[in-house]
């Protein structure tokens, strides 16, 4: 089975019904079918041929939908941007990736061989009648670049095999309850985590809505109207709902907010469901293993249980391994692997990286820190390596701290990331100075190399940085100093408190 074949099967079972709304534009099952086709076979006319990447910088809409899925019909490969990142972490993606063509509004970042801007334009001229381009199962559908764990964005591959794993996973554990009066609300950037969502309701016969950009308000207005029952946030955004005043008495018809790609403080999580209900649901899953490691149900989301990731999904294996490869028991902490068709076939063009992470056998390797509990949840302690989740997006610290040595008076830095409420984690520097420079100067300088969720958020100006034996900047010990002086100060004003 191919992707093509669901929406196509959608379209005759579903026609006149809405698909996709945006705002005021509205496309049914039947049309979205066609301009589908009609963009493929358009994207082919122009020179393209299977297997080629296309690279795509498009708002948060229905556009983008339909270029996705018309790339599927036509044998092309996906690969899509984020219009957050700078034109140099865009051209470095597209150079990666090999583009042979470009979808956006404007112009890429890097040279391309072929630039579509005219979306509308090339689905007029196209011919109607099914684009069927037949693809291996396990030939790459999209690239999913994530910045690993080394600092270096990797992209990820993802086959038909693999997305049509992820539906199934989502159909039997997360929405088991789909009908065609279903309503997912795209809050969420449809590039990431709520695009995951889309097929699963297509194929129930449930509208997309999608939200442009994501406020609270937009979010409330939205979810009223349509009376969404499903959505997708990541923890930043739901911090931000719970305090704005949009939400006050708000008529919401919601059976699943689904929440993951980062951590959540439990007390947002605690206040989540005492406002909006039982209705939130935890998905543990990674760009290697989309959206389904482990899951958290809402009738699992107990007072004690709020710390978890949740149980391994029906069809996903999980395992927690000792640094020798030992499956650990109860209570030990070791590395999180998981297995399943959904996971990643490979990483694209870095053959090292893929036998480092994927077992010859299968098991892929999180990279994150977990322990069982004597029920069977995962509870997840650390990310082995030091990536910073910020507002949702991955921040690397080694690409921000190159940003900071890039500074003419920066001699060493080191970027952890620190607790926050809102962001999760907050981009924290320290760096030390050859020659006087003051902390925003160098922030401001950062402005102009970095997107504005990888900037730090404070930089401190230390008189030198710990480092391990080999002379390595030890980032941990970073976190814990600055950790310990911020609880030592905390400290002070509760004495100054008590004092006066
Ligand atoms: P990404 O590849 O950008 O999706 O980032 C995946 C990483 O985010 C995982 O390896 C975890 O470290 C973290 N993560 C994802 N979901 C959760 C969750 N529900 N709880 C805690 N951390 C999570």
């Amino acid at each position: 089975m191919q992707i093509g074949d669901l929406i196509r099967r959608a379209g005759r079972q579903y026609g006149a019904a809405p698909a996709l709304v945006d705002g005021e534009r509205v496309v049914s099952f039947a049309e979205f079918d066609e301009l589908t086709d009609r963009l493929g076979h358009a994207l082919l006319a122009r020179g393209l041929e299977p297997g080629d990447r296309v690279a795509v910088l498009l708002p948060n809409g229905i556009d983008g939908v339909v270029v996705y899925y018309a790339l599927a019909k036509s044998g092309l490969v996906r690969v899509p941007l984020n219009a957050r990142e700078t034109p140099h972490e865009l051209a470095f993606k597209i150079d990666d990736s090999q583009a042979r063509a470009f979808v956006g509004t404007g112009q890429p970042p890097a040279p391309v061989e072929i630039v579509l801007t005219d979306i509308a334009g090339m689905i007029a001229d196209a011919p109607a009648g099914p684009c069927d381009v037949r693809r291996d199962p396990d030939a790459p559908l999209r690239l999913a670049y994530t910045g690993g764990t080394t600092g270096t964005p990797k992209a990820v591959v993802l086959t038909t095999r693999s997305e049509l794993a992820e539906v199934d996973n989502f159909l039997v554990d997360l929405l088991p309850n789909l009908r065609p009066d279903s309503v997912m609300l795209h809050a969420a950037p449809i590039t990431h985590g709520s695009g995951a969502f889309f097929l699963p309701h297509l194929v129930k016969g449930a509208a997309n809505v999608i939200v442009p950009k994501f406020s609270p308000a937009a979010f409330v207005e939205a979810a009223q109207k349509h009376r969404a029952t499903t959505t997708f946030m990541v923890p930043t955004m739901i911090a931000m709902l719970l305090e704005d005043p949009a939400l006050g008495d708000a008529d919401l018809a919601l059976e699943r907010l689904c929440y993951g790609g980062a951590p959540i403080a439990t007390t947002v999580l605690q206040r989540g469901i005492d406002v909006l209900g039982p209705v939130f649901t935890q998905l543990y899953g990674q760009a290697e293993a989309p959206l389904a490691i482990t899951c958290l149900q809402p009738w699992e989301h107990t007072p004690s249980r709020l710390t978890s990731a949740g149980k391994p999904y029906t069809f996903v294996e999980v395992d927690i391994r000792s640094a020798d490869g030992r499956s650990l028991g109860v209570d030990e902490v070791g590395e999180v692997l998981t297995r399943g068709p959904h996971t990643m076939d490979r990483y694209w063009r870095r053959p090292e990286a893929t036998a480092e992470t994927k077992e010859p056998d299968g098991w892929l390797h999180t990279g994150d820190i977990g322990r069982w509990d004597a029920d069977g949840y995962l509870h997840l302690l650390d990310r082995r390596h030091d990536v910073i989740i910020s507002g949702g997006f991955n921040v690397y610290p080694r690409e921000v701290e190159d940003a900071l040595l890039a500074h003419p008076a920066v001699v060493e830095a080191a970027v952890v990331g620190l607790p926050d409420e809102k962001w999760g984690e907050r981009v924290t520097a320290a760096v030390v100075t050859r020659s006087a420079a003051e902390p925003e100067e160098i922030r401001a300088f950062c402005a102009d190399r970095l997107a504005g969720f990888k900037r730090p958020k404070s930089v401190e100006i230390w008189s030198g940085l710990p480092t391990s034996p080999v002379g390595k900047s030890l980032r941990r010990e970073v976190r814990d100093q600055m950790l310990a002086a911020r609880a030592a100060l905390a400290g002070a004003r509760v004495n100054t408190e008590e004092d006066a």
